[in-house]
């Protein structure tokens, strides 16, 4: 079983009730519904958990975590998002939905401002498969239509990512990365652009398709904090120096 954490603030669907009409359960419950599966467990947590919802132990038991954020990141403590970023180099999968580009946990994880360029005009928006080899985009035409998106534009100021999967363009002429891979020590990023919460875009099957493939290429292999050990010459029966 392919263990996934779904982080959602939760703080648009309590007080708008244009959201709170698209996603009723919040929208950590309506991605937490279409991951469920054989192989998918899922949990979710919010901020107005204790805590956050994350401790170290949480994530331990966590291969996937998935966040969205957007009007509350400065209200996630430092420590936890110290810990999400601890987990992702120990191996711990992570994908960063729309908004969460500027969460803390990302921001800490790219070492950039992680800014855009952004319209709220409801463009719609095509999201072009860069890559239809790779199991991410397993499932997917040539793109994804999108009837009206939050329009997101470059400068992305990211790191060069890995892998740019999607590429999105939008009715009012931009252009976003908005499939992007990136390891950070053992673990593995994908960030995906799609899902301004005024719009029903976690309610597209392509959109979730995309984010259960992400789930399944991001669960860790290996998993292990990485330390810095002193060691002793190969062939030394006594391997590390303790
Ligand atoms: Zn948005």
């Amino acid at each position: 079983m392919i263990r996934v954490l779904v982080w959602n603030e939760f703080q648009h669907e309590k007080t708008k009730d244009a959201v709170k009409a698209i996603y009723p359960n919040g929208i950590h419950n309506t991605i937490a519904d279409f991951l469920r599966c054989d192989d998918i467990e899922v949990r979710t947590a919010t901020l107005d958990d204790e805590n956050c919802g994350i401790t170290k132990e949480i994530l331990d038991e966590t291969d996937v975590i998935i966040w969205w954020g957007h009007m509350a990141h400065k209200k996630v403590p430092d420590e936890v998002a110290a810990l999400v970023r601890d987990a992702v180099n120990s191996g711990m999968g992570a994908i960063f939905l729309h908004s969460a580009h500027h969460s803390k946990p990302f921001k800490l994880l790219m070492g950039t401002p992680c800014s855009l360029t952004w319209r709220e005009s409801s463009d719609s928006e095509l999201v072009w498969v860069t890559d239809p080899s790779h199991p991410i985009t397993q499932g997917i035409d040539r793109a994804i239509e999108l009837p009206h998106e939050e329009t997101y534009g470059e400068p992305f100021s990211i790191p060069n990512p890995d892998k740019v999967l999607f590429i999105g363009g939008y009715s009012g002429g931009e252009v976003f990365r908005s499939g992007c891979l990136f390891q950070r020590g053992n673990g593995q990023i994908f960030y995906f652009q799609p899902g301004h919460e005024s719009f029903p875009t976690y309610h597209i099957p392509e959109v979730q398709t995309v984010i259960r493939n992400a789930v399944r290429f991001l669960a860790p292999r290996y998993r292990a904090d990485i330390l810095c050990p002193h060691v002793r010459k190969w062939g030394d029966p006594q391997g590390y120096v303790r």
